[in-house]
């Protein structure tokens, strides 16, 4: 194997890059930096409330995890009340992109298994409807451009610098949200954040769907059967990371997904997946386990002996990298007890859901019929002005963020940060100082569920 490349915390030597002039290709009012759930929605959101916007997005495509990753369903919209009920605890424009799909037959009815509950959708088809909705809401977007530097004057973000086919060029923004997951923007910006507990981030998963299964029978097993069957599937001597998954159909006959690689190293830790040479590992490494629980299923679960892969996720599936510090912080205290802050602008009622050590998956739910309120101050970037962060990289503490970085929610805080920065534009005010009375009615006003109906 050839050296790695150090990423830039492992680097030993340096060069001094030459400075040169870069085109400044656009001055939105609010520029949204990825457009993965929080991304779609905190931009849709920005343009409805009467700002200039631009998304940028470094793949060919929206989406983010939802697309490049492909996921088994959309969760954290609903709270589960009884065995029979549900409430819906995000609405809003997560609502439009799921009526679209709708409209499309790419989504299905919400799957439960036992107390936890997906959307089912089609991966291929969201790219479509997402195109769809930014252009619906005016936002134009650019496509296949990363993001690599920003410019700070004060504690403002002054310029974003993004790279692409056309070389480097600079927007210069009044009002930033960083949606890129990983918080690239608000990191570049010198902003602080936290990574994992002590560094252990969340393990990463390769995601990937199967067709030629039999449906009929495949949905039928339980996540316990299912886990029986691997675990003797590792008793004969398959090396297989995790046995804990749940078999996802899909709204399209016969394809299955399959949530159950599980990234880490030999010695059982997780890769940091912000890190250039953990990244490439870890796609390397998944790969050859999607291949291996192919082999297994095939061998060992009913309705699966005809299945192969179909489509490997254009990426590994990051749960966890920095979460960026914020004017507060969601803690696990706030999630467990079900805490509804005043300034609350997004809901849900996701479990602690935890990949860590071993071949299990640690669930620790919410009561039935409750959920929690995530603080606005968890979007505004702490020291800056104009910055606000939403989705996956939020302010959050490890065990807090393994419930709020589900897509449900993701939408439902990156329509809260879009429509904040609207406001922060219109009203020419800082992050900080957004009425948060006239937030939440905004938000309200069209369709957010800021206190949900659990009774
Ligand atoms: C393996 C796995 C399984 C999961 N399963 C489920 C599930 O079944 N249901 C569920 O609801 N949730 C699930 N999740 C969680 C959920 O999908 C994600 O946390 C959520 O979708 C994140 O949305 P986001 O918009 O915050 O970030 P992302 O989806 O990560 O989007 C970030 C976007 O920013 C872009 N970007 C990044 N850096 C830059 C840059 N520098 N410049 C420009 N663009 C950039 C990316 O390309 C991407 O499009 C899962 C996550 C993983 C990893």
């Amino acid at each position: 194997m050839p050296e790695g490349v150090k990423g830039a915390g492992g680097a030993v030597r340096t060069i001094v890059e030459p400075q040169r002039r870069v085109p400044v290709v656009a001055q939105p009012d609010v520029l949204v930096v990825g457009g993965g759930a929080a991304g779609i929605a905190a931009a849709c959101a920005a343009a409805r409330g009467g700002a200039a916007t631009l998304l940028v997005e470094r793949f060919g495509f929206l989406g983010g995890t939802l697309t490049a990753v492909t996921l088994g369903g959309f969760c954290g919209t609903h709270a589960i009340v009884d065995e029979r009920r549900l409430a819906r605890v995000v609405g809003g424009l997560y609502l439009e992109l799921e009526d679209r799909l709708r409209r499309r037959g790419a989504v299905s009815e919400p799957a439960r298994h036992g107390r936890i509950l997906g959307v089912p959708y089609d991966s291929a088809c969201l790219k479509l409807v997402a195109d769809e909705m930014l252009a619906a809401h005016g936002v134009p977007m650019l496509l296949h451009s990363r993001v690599a530097a920003v410019q700070i004057e004060g504690r403002r973000v002054a310029a974003v610098v993004m790279e692409n086919k056309g070389g480097r060029a600079a927007i210069l923004p009044r009002v930033v949200v960083d949606c890129s997951g990983d918080g690239d923007v608000a990191v570049f910006a010198g902003a602080g954040y936290s990574l994992g507990d002590g560094g252990k981030t969340q393990a990463g998963s390769t995601m990937f769907r199967l067709a030629g299964v039999d449906t009929s029978v495949a949905g039928g097993l339980t996540r316990a059967r299912i886990r029986e069957l691997l675990e003797q599937a590792v008793a004969d001597g398959y090396p297989l990371p995790r046995t804990a998954t749940g078999v996802h159909l899909n709204p399209l006959e016969g394809i299955v997904h399959l949530n159950v690689t599980r990234l880490v190293r030999a010695d059982g830790s997780p890769y940091d997946l912000s890190d250039p040479d953990d990244l490439t590992e870890a796609e390397r490494v998944g790969r050859a386990q999607a291949f291996l629980y192919e082999e297994v299923f095939r061998r060992y679960v009913p309705g699966f002996a005809q299945a192969r892969i179909v489509d490997i996720g254009a990426m590994v599936g990051i749960r966890e990298t920095r979460l960026i510090r914020g004017e507060e912080v969601l803690t696990e205290e706030a999630v467990r007890n079900c805490v509804k802050p005043a300034n609350r602008i997004a809901c849900t009622a996701w479990p602690l859901e935890k990949h860590e050590g071993g071949r299990g998956t640690s669930w620790e739910f919410l009561p039935d019929g409750d959920c929690y309120g995530i603080p606005y101050g968890c979007l505004v970037v702490k020291g800056y002005e104009n910055l606000f962060v939403a989705g996956r990289n939020l302010s959050a503490t490890h065990a807090a963020q393994a419930s709020a970085r589900v897509a449900g929610p993701c939408f439902a805080m990156g329509e809260a940060a879009g429509a904040a920065a609207a406001l922060a534009v219109r009203l020419e005010v800082q992050g900080r100082e957004v009425p948060i009375d006239a937030l939440q009615r905004s938000l309200e006003e069209h369709g957010a569920i800021l206190t949900p109906c659990l009774a």
